[in-house]
Protein backbone atom coordinates (compact mmCIF):
# COMPACT_ATOMS: atom_id res chain seq x y z
CA UNK A 1 0.00 0.00 0.00
CA UNK A 2 1.35 3.04 -1.15
CA UNK A 3 0.49 5.10 2.25
CA UNK A 4 2.74 6.89 4.09
CA UNK A 5 4.27 6.96 7.44
CA UNK A 6 2.54 10.40 8.22
CA UNK A 7 -0.66 9.15 6.67
CA UNK A 8 -0.24 5.91 8.96
CA UNK A 9 -0.44 7.71 12.04
CA UNK A 10 -3.76 9.94 11.23
CA UNK A 11 -5.38 6.57 10.44
CA UNK A 12 -4.05 4.95 13.58
CA UNK A 13 -4.97 7.67 15.95
CA UNK A 14 -8.30 8.68 14.28
CA UNK A 15 -9.88 6.02 11.77
CA UNK A 16 -8.93 2.76 13.03
CA UNK A 17 -11.86 0.20 14.40
CA UNK A 18 -11.01 0.49 18.34
CA UNK A 19 -12.22 -1.47 21.18
CA UNK A 20 -13.92 -0.70 24.49
CA UNK A 21 -10.51 0.06 25.73
CA UNK A 22 -9.30 2.36 23.51
CA UNK A 23 -7.50 -0.44 21.33
CA UNK A 24 -7.21 -0.42 17.86
CA UNK A 25 -8.88 -4.08 16.46
CA UNK A 26 -8.04 -3.21 12.99
CA UNK A 27 -5.19 -2.76 10.76
CA UNK A 28 -4.82 0.03 8.23
CA UNK A 29 -5.28 -2.64 5.74
CA UNK A 30 -8.69 -4.08 7.53
CA UNK A 31 -9.86 -0.74 7.88
CA UNK A 32 -9.98 -0.43 3.89
CA UNK A 33 -11.24 -3.65 3.56
CA UNK A 34 -14.05 -3.11 5.98
CA UNK A 35 -14.83 0.06 4.23
CA UNK A 36 -15.56 -1.61 1.05
CA UNK A 37 -16.85 -4.46 1.91
CA UNK A 38 -19.69 -2.53 4.22
CA UNK A 39 -19.88 0.02 1.12
CA UNK A 40 -20.06 -2.72 -1.66
CA UNK A 41 -22.74 -4.84 -0.07
CA UNK A 42 -25.14 -2.13 -1.34
CA UNK A 43 -24.88 -3.83 -4.87
CA UNK A 44 -26.95 -6.86 -3.61
CA UNK A 45 -30.17 -4.70 -2.63
CA UNK A 46 -30.69 -3.70 -6.51
CA UNK A 47 -29.35 -6.92 -7.55
CA UNK A 48 -29.57 -10.22 -5.51
CA UNK A 49 -27.06 -11.70 -7.97
CA UNK A 50 -24.68 -8.97 -8.06
CA UNK A 51 -21.05 -10.05 -7.68
CA UNK A 52 -20.16 -7.80 -4.38
CA UNK A 53 -16.96 -9.35 -4.12
CA UNK A 54 -15.56 -8.07 -7.22
CA UNK A 55 -17.52 -5.01 -6.34
CA UNK A 56 -15.43 -4.53 -2.75
CA UNK A 57 -12.36 -5.48 -4.38
CA UNK A 58 -12.45 -2.53 -7.12
CA UNK A 59 -13.62 -0.37 -3.77
CA UNK A 60 -10.52 -1.64 -2.50
CA UNK A 61 -7.95 -1.20 -4.79
CA UNK A 62 -9.49 2.59 -5.50
CA UNK A 63 -8.99 3.26 -2.20
CA UNK A 64 -5.67 1.28 -0.98
CA UNK A 65 -4.19 2.55 -4.45
CA UNK A 66 -5.02 6.42 -3.28
CA UNK A 67 -6.48 6.74 -6.40
CA UNK A 68 -9.75 7.80 -4.41
CA UNK A 69 -10.35 7.99 -1.03
CA UNK A 70 -14.43 8.55 0.54
CA UNK A 71 -15.27 11.58 3.01
CA UNK A 72 -13.72 11.47 6.69
CA UNK A 73 -16.86 9.93 8.19
CA UNK A 74 -17.31 7.09 5.63
CA UNK A 75 -13.58 5.83 6.18
CA UNK A 76 -14.36 5.98 10.26
CA UNK A 77 -17.91 4.71 10.45
CA UNK A 78 -18.25 2.22 7.12
CA UNK A 79 -19.23 -1.56 8.69
CA UNK A 80 -19.22 -0.49 12.30
CA UNK A 81 -22.27 0.20 14.51
CA UNK A 82 -22.56 3.72 14.11
CA UNK A 83 -22.69 3.73 10.31
CA UNK A 84 -22.95 7.43 9.59
CA UNK A 85 -21.03 8.04 6.77
CA UNK A 86 -21.76 11.84 5.51
CA UNK A 87 -19.55 14.76 5.84
CA UNK A 88 -22.21 17.54 5.23
CA UNK A 89 -25.75 18.46 6.56
CA UNK A 90 -27.93 21.31 6.94
CA UNK A 91 -30.21 21.36 9.41
CA UNK A 92 -33.47 24.25 8.87
CA UNK A 93 -33.89 27.00 12.51
CA UNK A 94 -37.06 27.99 12.68
CA UNK A 95 -38.11 31.06 14.74
CA UNK A 96 -39.38 29.33 17.62
CA UNK A 97 -37.79 28.06 21.26
CA UNK A 98 -38.60 24.41 20.45
CA UNK A 99 -37.50 24.67 16.99
CA UNK A 100 -34.30 25.96 17.39
CA UNK A 101 -33.45 23.89 20.40
CA UNK A 102 -34.37 20.76 18.15
CA UNK A 103 -31.85 21.97 15.45
CA UNK A 104 -29.21 22.25 18.55
CA UNK A 105 -30.27 18.67 19.54
CA UNK A 106 -30.25 17.40 15.86
CA UNK A 107 -26.66 18.90 15.33
CA UNK A 108 -24.87 17.60 18.49
CA UNK A 109 -26.03 14.11 17.27
CA UNK A 110 -24.56 14.58 13.63
CA UNK A 111 -21.55 16.26 15.19
CA UNK A 112 -21.10 13.22 17.63
CA UNK A 113 -20.66 11.29 14.14
CA UNK A 114 -18.11 12.97 12.31
CA UNK A 115 -20.34 15.46 10.55
CA UNK A 116 -20.57 18.89 9.96
CA UNK A 117 -23.90 20.99 10.26
CA UNK A 118 -24.70 24.35 8.33
CA UNK A 119 -27.39 26.63 9.33
CA UNK A 120 -29.17 29.39 7.89
CA UNK A 121 -30.40 31.56 11.24
CA UNK A 122 -32.29 34.31 8.85
CA UNK A 123 -35.39 33.22 10.01
CA UNK A 124 -34.59 33.96 13.50
CA UNK A 125 -36.68 37.40 14.40
CA UNK A 126 -34.21 40.31 14.86
CA UNK A 127 -32.87 41.20 18.16
CA UNK A 128 -35.31 43.25 20.25
CA UNK A 129 -38.85 42.10 18.42
CA UNK A 130 -40.83 41.19 20.99
CA UNK A 131 -42.29 37.55 21.85
CA UNK A 132 -45.99 37.13 21.40
CA UNK A 133 -46.43 34.18 24.53
CA UNK A 134 -44.03 36.24 27.12
CA UNK A 135 -44.41 39.65 26.10
CA UNK A 136 -40.60 39.53 26.27
CA UNK A 137 -37.53 40.44 23.72
CA UNK A 138 -36.31 38.40 21.22
CA UNK A 139 -32.52 38.16 21.73
CA UNK A 140 -31.43 37.67 17.98
CA UNK A 141 -29.66 35.37 15.65
CA UNK A 142 -26.01 36.20 16.59
CA UNK A 143 -27.09 35.24 20.89
CA UNK A 144 -28.33 31.80 19.56
CA UNK A 145 -25.68 30.94 17.65
CA UNK A 146 -23.75 31.24 20.40
CA UNK A 147 -25.77 28.49 22.22
CA UNK A 148 -24.91 26.33 19.16
CA UNK A 149 -21.68 27.20 19.62
CA UNK A 150 -21.49 25.77 23.47
CA UNK A 151 -23.53 22.59 22.84
CA UNK A 152 -20.82 22.03 19.95
CA UNK A 153 -17.84 23.24 22.13
CA UNK A 154 -19.06 19.93 24.34
CA UNK A 155 -19.28 17.16 22.03
CA UNK A 156 -16.56 16.01 20.94
CA UNK A 157 -16.72 14.00 17.46
CA UNK A 158 -16.52 10.80 18.83
CA UNK A 159 -13.89 11.51 21.02
CA UNK A 160 -11.25 12.63 17.74
CA UNK A 161 -12.91 15.56 16.68
CA UNK A 162 -14.75 18.89 18.07
CA UNK A 163 -17.45 19.90 15.38
CA UNK A 164 -17.37 22.43 12.57
CA UNK A 165 -20.46 24.57 11.64
CA UNK A 166 -21.26 27.29 9.22
CA UNK A 167 -23.57 29.74 9.80
CA UNK A 168 -25.79 32.10 7.74
CA UNK A 169 -27.15 35.03 7.33
CA UNK A 170 -28.70 37.21 4.56
CA UNK A 171 -27.74 40.04 3.84
CA UNK A 172 -31.58 41.50 4.15
CA UNK A 173 -31.78 40.60 8.11
CA UNK A 174 -32.15 43.43 10.10
CA UNK A 175 -29.45 42.00 12.23
CA UNK A 176 -27.15 41.81 9.52
CA UNK A 177 -24.41 44.36 10.96
CA UNK A 178 -24.45 42.80 14.46
CA UNK A 179 -23.78 39.38 12.07
CA UNK A 180 -21.00 40.60 10.33
CA UNK A 181 -18.99 41.08 13.42
CA UNK A 182 -19.89 38.61 15.98
CA UNK A 183 -16.57 36.59 15.38
CA UNK A 184 -14.16 39.51 16.04
CA UNK A 185 -14.21 40.01 19.76
CA UNK A 186 -15.58 36.48 21.48
CA UNK A 187 -14.37 33.34 21.60
CA UNK A 188 -17.93 32.45 21.55
CA UNK A 189 -18.61 31.33 18.07
CA UNK A 190 -15.22 29.42 17.42
CA UNK A 191 -16.97 26.58 16.64
CA UNK A 192 -18.93 28.17 13.37
CA UNK A 193 -17.25 29.77 9.98
CA UNK A 194 -19.75 32.62 9.09
CA UNK A 195 -20.72 33.87 6.16
CA UNK A 196 -23.02 36.31 4.71
CA UNK A 197 -26.03 35.47 2.27
CA UNK A 198 -25.44 37.80 -0.89
CA UNK A 199 -28.06 38.12 -3.22
CA UNK A 200 -27.84 39.71 -6.52
CA UNK A 201 -30.10 42.97 -5.80
CA UNK A 202 -27.93 43.68 -3.11
CA UNK A 203 -24.72 43.15 -5.34
CA UNK A 204 -26.69 45.63 -8.12
CA UNK A 205 -27.10 48.04 -4.93
CA UNK A 206 -23.71 48.08 -3.75
CA UNK A 207 -22.62 48.66 -7.94
CA UNK A 208 -24.95 51.93 -8.13
CA UNK A 209 -23.80 53.17 -4.79
CA UNK A 210 -28.08 52.60 -3.68
CA UNK A 211 -30.12 51.77 -0.56
CA UNK A 212 -31.83 48.24 0.32
CA UNK A 213 -34.52 46.82 2.39
CA UNK A 214 -33.83 45.01 5.45
CA UNK A 215 -36.63 42.73 6.40
CA UNK A 216 -38.21 41.41 9.11
CA UNK A 217 -38.27 37.42 8.66
CA UNK A 218 -41.15 36.79 11.10
CA UNK A 219 -43.36 39.91 9.65
CA UNK A 220 -42.04 40.00 6.36
CA UNK A 221 -42.38 43.83 6.51
CA UNK A 222 -39.26 45.78 5.93
CA UNK A 223 -37.83 47.41 8.89
CA UNK A 224 -35.81 50.28 7.87
CA UNK A 225 -33.07 50.78 4.72
CA UNK A 226 -29.19 50.46 4.96
CA UNK A 227 -26.33 51.68 2.05
CA UNK A 228 -25.20 48.74 0.18
CA UNK A 229 -22.01 49.96 -0.39
CA UNK A 230 -21.56 50.57 3.80
CA UNK A 231 -22.53 46.94 4.36
CA UNK A 232 -20.19 45.72 1.55
CA UNK A 233 -17.08 47.58 3.10
CA UNK A 234 -18.39 46.21 6.82
CA UNK A 235 -18.14 42.56 5.08
CA UNK A 236 -15.03 43.46 3.08
CA UNK A 237 -13.35 45.62 6.74
CA UNK A 238 -13.95 42.27 8.58
CA UNK A 239 -12.62 39.92 6.46
CA UNK A 240 -9.42 41.77 5.83
CA UNK A 241 -9.08 41.68 9.74
CA UNK A 242 -10.20 38.42 10.52
CA UNK A 243 -11.05 36.14 7.69
CA UNK A 244 -14.68 35.88 8.48
CA UNK A 245 -17.51 36.50 6.99
CA UNK A 246 -17.25 34.41 3.79
CA UNK A 247 -19.62 35.01 1.19
CA UNK A 248 -22.23 33.27 -0.65
CA UNK A 249 -24.06 33.83 -3.50
CA UNK A 250 -27.84 32.57 -2.45
CA UNK A 251 -29.15 33.15 -5.68
CA UNK A 252 -26.61 31.14 -7.64
CA UNK A 253 -27.06 28.29 -5.16
CA UNK A 254 -30.68 28.37 -5.91
CA UNK A 255 -30.47 28.78 -9.70
CA UNK A 256 -28.29 25.06 -9.18
CA UNK A 257 -30.84 24.24 -6.64
CA UNK A 258 -31.82 20.95 -8.55
CA UNK A 259 -35.28 20.07 -6.91
CA UNK A 260 -36.46 23.76 -6.80
CA UNK A 261 -40.50 22.41 -5.46
CA UNK A 262 -38.43 20.88 -2.72
CA UNK A 263 -37.90 24.86 -1.16
CA UNK A 264 -34.79 27.19 -1.12
CA UNK A 265 -31.69 26.42 -0.79
CA UNK A 266 -30.30 28.61 2.53
CA UNK A 267 -27.24 27.17 3.55
CA UNK A 268 -24.06 25.04 2.90
CA UNK A 269 -22.29 23.04 4.96
CA UNK A 270 -19.59 23.56 6.91
CA UNK A 271 -16.66 24.80 4.41
CA UNK A 272 -19.01 25.79 2.32
CA UNK A 273 -18.84 23.89 -1.14
CA UNK A 274 -21.84 21.48 -0.42
CA UNK A 275 -25.61 23.35 -1.10
CA UNK A 276 -28.65 21.11 0.56
CA UNK A 277 -31.60 21.81 1.36
CA UNK A 278 -33.27 21.41 5.35
CA UNK A 279 -32.23 18.13 6.20
CA UNK A 280 -30.47 16.85 3.68
CA UNK A 281 -26.74 15.32 3.47
CA UNK A 282 -24.39 14.62 1.51
CA UNK A 283 -21.18 12.17 1.32
CA UNK A 284 -18.30 13.48 -0.21
CA UNK A 285 -15.26 11.18 -1.74
CA UNK A 286 -11.99 12.78 -4.03
CA UNK A 287 -9.88 11.76 -6.68
CA UNK A 288 -5.85 12.08 -6.42
CA UNK A 289 -4.80 13.44 -9.41
CA UNK A 290 -1.12 13.05 -9.42
CA UNK A 291 -2.69 9.23 -9.24
CA UNK A 292 -4.07 9.50 -12.83
CA UNK A 293 -0.60 10.73 -14.77
CA UNK A 294 1.17 8.67 -17.06
CA UNK A 295 4.66 9.20 -18.08
CA UNK A 296 5.71 9.39 -21.16
CA UNK A 297 9.17 10.00 -23.39
CA UNK A 298 8.07 13.75 -23.45
CA UNK A 299 7.40 13.67 -19.84
CA UNK A 300 3.87 13.24 -18.10
CA UNK A 301 0.06 13.38 -19.50
CA UNK A 302 -2.89 13.04 -17.85
CA UNK A 303 -3.95 9.19 -17.97
CA UNK A 304 -7.52 9.59 -19.37
CA UNK A 305 -8.44 6.46 -19.68
CA UNK A 306 -7.82 5.60 -15.84
CA UNK A 307 -9.50 9.02 -14.93
CA UNK A 308 -12.06 7.84 -16.73
CA UNK A 309 -12.01 4.87 -14.75
CA UNK A 310 -12.18 5.85 -11.46
CA UNK A 311 -14.73 8.44 -11.69
CA UNK A 312 -17.23 5.82 -12.64
CA UNK A 313 -16.44 3.54 -9.82
CA UNK A 314 -16.39 6.76 -7.39
CA UNK A 315 -19.20 7.34 -8.20
CA UNK A 316 -20.95 3.48 -7.87
CA UNK A 317 -18.94 3.95 -4.33
CA UNK A 318 -20.75 7.53 -3.75
CA UNK A 319 -24.27 5.71 -4.60
CA UNK A 320 -24.11 3.09 -2.62
CA UNK A 321 -22.70 4.96 0.25
CA UNK A 322 -26.47 6.52 0.52
CA UNK A 323 -27.72 3.62 0.84
CA UNK A 324 -25.98 1.66 3.44
CA UNK A 325 -25.73 5.19 5.36
CA UNK A 326 -26.90 5.27 9.05
CA UNK A 327 -28.45 8.35 9.19
CA UNK A 328 -28.75 10.39 12.38
CA UNK A 329 -32.15 11.28 12.18
CA UNK A 330 -35.54 9.64 10.14
CA UNK A 331 -36.09 12.69 8.73
CA UNK A 332 -32.42 13.21 7.08
CA UNK A 333 -32.29 9.96 5.58
CA UNK A 334 -35.57 10.30 3.76
CA UNK A 335 -34.47 13.62 2.50
CA UNK A 336 -31.28 12.51 1.49
CA UNK A 337 -32.82 9.34 -0.21
CA UNK A 338 -35.36 11.55 -2.12
CA UNK A 339 -32.13 13.32 -4.36
CA UNK A 340 -29.34 10.89 -3.70
CA UNK A 341 -26.44 13.97 -3.83
CA UNK A 342 -23.21 12.93 -4.04
CA UNK A 343 -20.16 14.81 -4.11
CA UNK A 344 -17.22 13.71 -6.30
CA UNK A 345 -14.03 16.20 -6.72
CA UNK A 346 -10.65 16.25 -6.95
CA UNK A 347 -7.50 16.80 -4.79
CA UNK A 348 -3.78 16.86 -5.84
CA UNK A 349 -4.32 19.32 -8.82
CA UNK A 350 -1.83 21.76 -7.80
CA UNK A 351 0.78 18.50 -7.22
CA UNK A 352 -0.35 17.28 -10.72
CA UNK A 353 0.56 20.77 -12.56
CA UNK A 354 4.17 20.77 -11.02
CA UNK A 355 4.83 17.32 -12.44
CA UNK A 356 3.13 18.77 -15.81
CA UNK A 357 5.33 22.08 -15.55
CA UNK A 358 2.42 24.08 -15.73
CA UNK A 359 2.35 27.59 -13.37
CA UNK A 360 -1.00 27.51 -11.23
CA UNK A 361 -0.83 30.62 -12.02
CA UNK A 362 -1.51 30.82 -15.88
CA UNK A 363 -4.38 29.99 -18.56
CA UNK A 364 -2.71 27.17 -19.21
CA UNK A 365 -3.06 26.04 -15.08
CA UNK A 366 -6.89 27.65 -15.63
CA UNK A 367 -7.43 25.89 -18.75
CA UNK A 368 -6.00 22.59 -17.46
CA UNK A 369 -8.35 22.72 -14.24
CA UNK A 370 -11.54 23.21 -16.74
CA UNK A 371 -10.37 20.34 -18.81
CA UNK A 372 -9.80 17.65 -15.47
CA UNK A 373 -13.30 18.94 -14.19
CA UNK A 374 -14.89 18.83 -17.12
CA UNK A 375 -13.90 15.36 -17.83
CA UNK A 376 -15.23 14.41 -13.66
CA UNK A 377 -18.56 15.97 -14.37
CA UNK A 378 -19.21 14.81 -18.05
CA UNK A 379 -18.20 11.13 -16.94
CA UNK A 380 -19.50 11.51 -13.48
CA UNK A 381 -23.27 12.25 -14.85
CA UNK A 382 -23.04 9.68 -17.57
CA UNK A 383 -21.73 7.34 -14.64
CA UNK A 384 -25.37 8.66 -12.82
CA UNK A 385 -26.88 7.78 -15.72
CA UNK A 386 -25.85 4.77 -15.84
CA UNK A 387 -26.73 3.97 -12.39
CA UNK A 388 -30.22 5.12 -12.90
CA UNK A 389 -30.77 2.73 -15.94
CA UNK A 390 -29.87 -0.38 -13.54
CA UNK A 391 -31.43 1.24 -10.21
CA UNK A 392 -34.27 3.94 -11.39
CA UNK A 393 -33.46 7.48 -10.61
CA UNK A 394 -33.66 9.57 -7.86
CA UNK A 395 -36.98 9.46 -6.30
CA UNK A 396 -37.41 13.17 -6.81
CA UNK A 397 -36.34 13.07 -10.34
CA UNK A 398 -39.28 14.12 -12.29
CA UNK A 399 -39.85 16.93 -10.08
CA UNK A 400 -35.87 18.25 -10.98
CA UNK A 401 -34.45 20.67 -13.37
CA UNK A 402 -33.42 17.20 -15.36
CA UNK A 403 -36.87 16.09 -15.78
CA UNK A 404 -36.55 16.47 -19.45
CA UNK A 405 -33.22 14.79 -19.79
CA UNK A 406 -32.16 11.34 -19.39
CA UNK A 407 -32.89 9.78 -16.02
CA UNK A 408 -30.23 10.49 -13.38
CA UNK A 409 -29.30 8.44 -9.70
CA UNK A 410 -28.30 11.94 -8.39
CA UNK A 411 -29.39 15.16 -8.15
CA UNK A 412 -25.54 16.81 -7.97
CA UNK A 413 -22.87 14.47 -8.90
CA UNK A 414 -19.62 16.81 -8.10
CA UNK A 415 -18.08 18.79 -5.46
CA UNK A 416 -14.95 20.50 -4.54
CA UNK A 417 -14.01 19.40 -0.98
CA UNK A 418 -11.40 21.01 1.35
CA UNK A 419 -10.04 17.68 1.37
CA UNK A 420 -8.10 18.67 4.97
CA UNK A 421 -7.27 15.21 6.08
CA UNK A 422 -7.86 13.02 2.76
CA UNK A 423 -4.95 14.85 1.25
CA UNK A 424 -2.84 13.89 4.28
CA UNK A 425 -3.59 10.74 3.57
CA UNK A 426 -2.86 10.30 -0.25
CA UNK A 427 -0.06 12.38 0.38
CA UNK A 428 -0.86 15.16 -2.19
CA UNK A 429 -1.55 18.93 -2.28
CA UNK A 430 -5.37 19.55 -0.45
CA UNK A 431 -8.88 20.10 -3.17
CA UNK A 432 -7.85 22.45 -5.56
CA UNK A 433 -5.71 24.52 -3.75
CA UNK A 434 -1.71 25.46 -4.69
CA UNK A 435 0.58 24.50 -2.54
CA UNK A 436 0.63 26.40 0.62
CA UNK A 437 4.24 26.00 1.18
CA UNK A 438 6.94 23.84 -0.08
CA UNK A 439 8.26 23.34 3.47
CA UNK A 440 6.20 23.52 6.81
CA UNK A 441 4.78 22.91 10.08
CA UNK A 442 1.22 21.44 9.60
CA UNK A 443 -1.26 21.44 12.63
CA UNK A 444 -2.84 18.86 12.51
CA UNK A 445 -5.27 18.08 15.77
CA UNK A 446 -4.77 19.93 18.93
CA UNK A 447 -0.82 20.04 19.57
CA UNK A 448 0.10 17.41 16.89
CA UNK A 449 2.87 18.62 14.36
CA UNK A 450 3.67 17.49 11.33
CA UNK A 451 6.88 18.43 9.27
CA UNK A 452 6.31 18.03 5.87
CA UNK A 453 8.88 18.92 2.69
CA UNK A 454 7.54 18.22 -0.91
CA UNK A 455 8.93 15.52 -2.69
CA UNK A 456 7.69 16.54 -6.05
CA UNK A 457 10.22 19.64 -5.65
CA UNK A 458 12.92 18.13 -4.12
CA UNK A 459 13.32 15.39 -6.80
CA UNK A 460 13.45 18.35 -9.29
CA UNK A 461 16.17 20.39 -7.45
CA UNK A 462 18.03 17.03 -7.59
CA UNK A 463 17.68 15.76 -11.16
CA UNK A 464 18.81 19.75 -11.38
CA UNK A 465 21.72 19.17 -9.41
CA UNK A 466 21.46 21.90 -7.69
CA UNK A 467 19.42 20.55 -4.30
CA UNK A 468 21.70 21.17 -0.55
CA UNK A 469 20.45 21.08 2.87
CA UNK A 470 21.37 24.84 2.88
CA UNK A 471 18.85 25.92 0.20
CA UNK A 472 16.06 23.66 1.78
CA UNK A 473 16.41 25.61 4.73
CA UNK A 474 16.08 28.90 2.81
CA UNK A 475 12.66 27.54 1.69
CA UNK A 476 11.60 26.34 4.79
CA UNK A 477 12.21 30.18 6.38
CA UNK A 478 10.93 31.99 3.61
CA UNK A 479 8.33 29.15 2.60
CA UNK A 480 8.46 30.39 -1.29
CA UNK A 481 10.84 29.69 -3.92
CA UNK A 482 10.04 33.34 -5.04
CA UNK A 483 13.28 34.95 -3.33
CA UNK A 484 15.92 31.95 -2.85
CA UNK A 485 19.05 32.08 -4.81
CA UNK A 486 20.14 29.45 -7.36
CA UNK A 487 17.07 27.66 -8.20
CA UNK A 488 16.74 28.03 -12.11
CA UNK A 489 14.10 30.39 -13.08
CA UNK A 490 12.06 27.59 -15.26
CA UNK A 491 11.58 25.70 -11.31
CA UNK A 492 11.05 29.18 -9.81
CA UNK A 493 8.17 29.55 -12.02
CA UNK A 494 6.46 26.32 -12.03
CA UNK A 495 7.25 25.58 -8.11
CA UNK A 496 4.64 28.58 -6.79
CA UNK A 497 3.31 28.46 -3.67
CA UNK A 498 -0.46 29.69 -2.48
CA UNK A 499 1.47 33.26 -1.19
CA UNK A 500 3.28 33.32 -4.74
CA UNK A 501 -0.07 33.12 -6.53
CA UNK A 502 -2.06 36.68 -6.78
CA UNK A 503 -5.39 36.76 -5.31
CA UNK A 504 -7.18 36.80 -9.09
CA UNK A 505 -5.42 34.10 -10.16
CA UNK A 506 -6.61 32.10 -6.93
CA UNK A 507 -10.21 33.58 -8.23
CA UNK A 508 -10.17 32.60 -11.54
CA UNK A 509 -8.78 29.09 -10.55
CA UNK A 510 -11.84 28.57 -8.48
CA UNK A 511 -14.03 30.13 -10.90
CA UNK A 512 -12.66 27.65 -13.55
CA UNK A 513 -13.80 24.96 -11.31
CA UNK A 514 -16.97 26.10 -10.59
CA UNK A 515 -18.37 25.89 -14.17
CA UNK A 516 -17.77 21.73 -14.00
CA UNK A 517 -18.93 21.82 -10.84
CA UNK A 518 -22.90 20.90 -9.91
CA UNK A 519 -22.43 22.21 -6.50
CA UNK A 520 -19.65 24.04 -4.85
CA UNK A 521 -16.22 24.88 -4.84
CA UNK A 522 -13.71 24.94 -1.63
CA UNK A 523 -11.14 27.29 -2.12
CA UNK A 524 -9.19 29.96 -0.02
CA UNK A 525 -8.26 33.02 -1.32
CA UNK A 526 -4.63 34.31 -0.05
CA UNK A 527 -3.78 37.27 0.67
CA UNK A 528 -0.03 38.79 2.07
CA UNK A 529 -0.06 40.39 5.30
CA UNK A 530 0.22 43.84 3.28
CA UNK A 531 -2.93 43.38 1.37
CA UNK A 532 -5.22 46.42 1.33
CA UNK A 533 -9.20 46.31 1.82
CA UNK A 534 -9.68 47.74 -1.70
CA UNK A 535 -7.74 44.43 -2.55
CA UNK A 536 -10.51 42.05 -0.82
CA UNK A 537 -13.04 44.09 -2.09
CA UNK A 538 -11.95 43.42 -5.77
CA UNK A 539 -11.79 39.94 -4.98
CA UNK A 540 -15.07 39.97 -4.02
CA UNK A 541 -16.45 41.82 -7.11
CA UNK A 542 -14.32 39.17 -9.60
CA UNK A 543 -15.95 36.45 -7.68
CA UNK A 544 -19.37 37.64 -8.57
CA UNK A 545 -18.68 38.28 -12.24
CA UNK A 546 -16.60 35.05 -13.03
CA UNK A 547 -19.79 33.25 -11.18
CA UNK A 548 -18.49 31.60 -7.89
CA UNK A 549 -20.72 30.56 -5.56
CA UNK A 550 -18.57 31.77 -2.49
CA UNK A 551 -15.90 33.46 -1.77
CA UNK A 552 -13.57 33.00 1.30
CA UNK A 553 -10.30 35.13 1.92
CA UNK A 554 -7.76 34.45 4.18
CA UNK A 555 -4.92 37.19 4.79
CA UNK A 556 -1.80 36.24 6.20
CA UNK A 557 -1.40 36.82 10.09
CA UNK A 558 -4.79 38.25 10.43
CA UNK A 559 -5.51 35.56 12.72
CA UNK A 560 -3.18 34.84 15.75
CA UNK A 561 -3.33 31.14 15.07
CA UNK A 562 -3.55 29.37 12.08
CA UNK A 563 -3.45 25.97 10.72
CA UNK A 564 -0.37 26.33 8.70
CA UNK A 565 2.28 28.48 9.40
CA UNK A 566 4.90 29.83 6.47
CA UNK A 567 8.61 29.41 7.43
CA UNK A 568 7.98 28.93 11.57
CA UNK A 569 9.31 25.71 13.04
CA UNK A 570 7.89 25.28 16.68
P1 LIG B 1 -11.91 15.14 5.14
O1 LIG B 1 -10.63 15.39 4.40
O2 LIG B 1 -11.70 14.86 6.60
O3 LIG B 1 -12.78 14.10 4.52
P2 LIG B 1 -12.72 17.87 4.34
O4 LIG B 1 -11.61 18.71 4.87
O5 LIG B 1 -12.75 17.59 2.87
O6 LIG B 1 -12.79 16.49 5.16
O7 LIG B 1 -14.09 18.54 4.75
C1 LIG B 1 -15.27 18.18 4.09
C2 LIG B 1 -16.45 18.47 4.94
O8 LIG B 1 -16.43 17.62 6.08
C3 LIG B 1 -16.52 19.85 5.52
O9 LIG B 1 -17.01 20.83 4.66
C4 LIG B 1 -17.48 19.60 6.67
O10 LIG B 1 -18.80 19.50 6.21
C5 LIG B 1 -17.00 18.27 7.18
N1 LIG B 1 -16.00 18.44 8.24
C6 LIG B 1 -14.69 18.69 8.10
N2 LIG B 1 -14.08 18.80 9.30
C7 LIG B 1 -15.02 18.62 10.22
C8 LIG B 1 -15.05 18.63 11.65
N3 LIG B 1 -13.98 18.85 12.40
N4 LIG B 1 -16.24 18.43 12.24
C9 LIG B 1 -17.32 18.21 11.52
N5 LIG B 1 -17.36 18.17 10.19
C10 LIG B 1 -16.24 18.39 9.54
Amino acid sequence: MPISENAKAVLERRYLARNEAGEPIETVDGLFHRVADAVAAADAVFDPKADVAATARAFYGMMTELDFLPNSPTLMNAGRPLGQLSACFVLPVADSMEDIFDAIKNAALIHKSGGGTGFSFSRLRPKGSTVNSTGGVASGPVSFMKVFNAATEAVKQGGTRRGANMGILRVDHPDIMDFITCKNNTSEITNFNISVGITESFMEAVGRDGMYDLVDPATGSSTGQLRARSVFDAIVTSAWQTGEPGILFLDRLNRDNAVPAQGEIESTNPCGEQPLLPYESCNLGSINLVNHLKRTPEGYTLDQDKLERTICTAVHFLDNVIEVNQYPLPQIGETTRATRKIGLGVMGFADMLLYLGVPYDSEEGVALAREVMDTVNTVGHQASRRLAEQRGPFPLFSQSIYKDGAPLRNATVTTIAPTGTLSILAGVSSGVEPVFAYAYIRNVMDNTHLIETNQILKDKLLEAGVYSDALMRQIVEQGSLAHVDGIPEEIRRVFVCAHDVSPIWHVKMQAAFQQYTDNAVSKTVNFPHSASREEVAEVYRLAYTLGCKGTTIYRDGSRSEQVLNIGKVN
